[in-house]
């Protein structure tokens, strides 16, 4: 017997389109399809169709575009319970995976239908990101379930980030539970990484381009190029298998962090110089410099719709002068993690950059975010990442 909801239980109530997105299996309804809300922001709330059918429990915020994400169909609970499964559930996939690495996406939000929450694990750390203000209300039950399940000996909260912002939520960065240290050593693959959780871009490394990074090594050779590189891990992946490396940052912290890295693994041949991307591949192509292996690995120039179009032109040229100075029969490794820029925008931008630079390119590869960052069917906000490996034909 199903029973209905107590009347204290707070209710959202959507109209008949914001009905259809649920039904379609899509997590979020935009607030301009709630048409009345007994809530208040961080609620879990039962969500009515406008005939007052229960569609489901979700996370409910008063503040973002974003005012409910959904977390069960029908008239299934959300307490507990449900958090606890999925938890487990989500460990589990990533057990499954077989990864070579001590770093990973534990928690990867709405792909692990534990919407707005992000866990990445680094050894014996946890990071933690709650992104919206259900997610915030529920960190405390998390950080619980994260130590019953997992035992860490440290759980950070990243939490200076735009999203929160959004959401009216603090931006603090502090341990939850344990301590953490400054900086946490982690091995991906054949290389160990010192990471700063409480510092570092995203979490403190880019997992999303770990099988990316693993991928680019079969076709790696020469003499490599790894622009947009930070810590340098694409360029310290690959170093075994080129003779010579050049790793560009704009950040002077960041090339610091690649020499460190390149000393900590034994790796001579990278030389980490702090430069502009477009400025550096300009005057290279100039110089008429080769290569016969480069990665573009650039920030997402696109960080909203109304910034598309001049991503696009970011994007071409990088492309472009990187297509001309790669020598015939290499590789180029590129990349775009604008989810605005989508797969088949981001194939034609490539495409485009191909025809001025006069290369024919063979697609080798077209990649996406690594399996520990789930991408939902029907879900296109959660495929962000795109990575096109790709060689020039002679
Ligand atoms: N490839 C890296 C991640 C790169 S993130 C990895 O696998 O870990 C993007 C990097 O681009 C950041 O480190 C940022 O400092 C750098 N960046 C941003 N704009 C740049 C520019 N114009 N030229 C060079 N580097 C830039």
């Amino acid at each position: 017997m199903s029973a209905s909801p107590p009347p204290t239980e707070p209710v959202a109530v959507v109209t008949a389109r914001g009905e259809d997105r649920i039904r379609g299996g899509h997590p979020w309804v935009y607030r301009a399809d709630v048409v009345k809300a007994r809530a208040a922001g961080g609620d879990t709330v039962v969500v009515r169709s406008p005939r007052g059918r229960p569609l489901g429990r979700a996370l409910y915020s008063d503040r973002s575009q974003i005012a409910l994400r959904m977390l069960t169909a029908g008239e299934a609970p959300a307490a507990l319970d449900l958090w606890r499964a999925r938890l487990a559930s989500a460990i589990a996939l990533r057990r499954a995976l077989d990864i070579d690495a001590t770093a990973c996406r534990l928690v990867h939000g709405e792909g692990d239908l534990l919407p707005s929450c992000i866990v990445d694990q680094y050894g014996d750390y946890l990071v933690v990101q709650a992104l919206s203000q259900g997610a915030d209300r529920m960190l405390p039950a998390l950080v619980g379930l994260l130590e019953e399940q997992l035992h860490p000996a440290g759980i950070l909260a990243r939490h200076d980030v735009k999203a929160r912002e959004l959401e009216g939520l603090d931006s603090a960065v502090q341990a939850l539970a344990g301590s953490v240290p400054p900086l946490v050593t982690v091995r991906e693959g054949r290389i160990e990484h010192e990471v700063d959780l409480w510092h570092g871009q995203k979490t403190g490394l880019f997992l999303d381009q770990r099988e990316n990074r693993a991928a680019a090594r079969a076709y790696a050779r020469g003499r490599l190029l790894d622009c947009f590189s930070y810590h340098g891990a694409f360029a310290l992946q690959l170093a075994d298998r080129c003779d010579r490396v050049v790793a560009l940052d704009v950040s002077e912290d960041a090339v610091a962090r690649i020499a460190i890295n390149a000393a900590r693994n034994g790796i001579a041949t990278i030389e980490a110089r702090a430069a502009n991307a477009f400025d550096a591949l300009r005057d290279m192509e100039r110089a008429r410099e080769r290569f016969d292996t480069i990665v573009l690995d650039p920030p997402a120039f696109a960080k909203n719709k109304a910034a598309v179009e001049r991503a696009r032109a970011g994007y071409k040229e990088i492309n472009l002068r990187a297509m001309k100075l790669l020598a015939p029969g290499g590789t180029l490794v590129t990349c775009s993690c604008s989810y605005h820029v989508d797969e088949a925008a981001f194939g034609q931008i490539v495409y485009e950059a191909s025809v001025d630079a006069r290369a024919r390119m063979a697609v080798m590869e077209k990649r996406m975010q690594a399996r520990d960052h789930p991408v939902v069917l029907g879900v296109p906000e959660t495929y962000y990442l795109k990575c096109f490996i790709m060689r020039k034909l002679a």
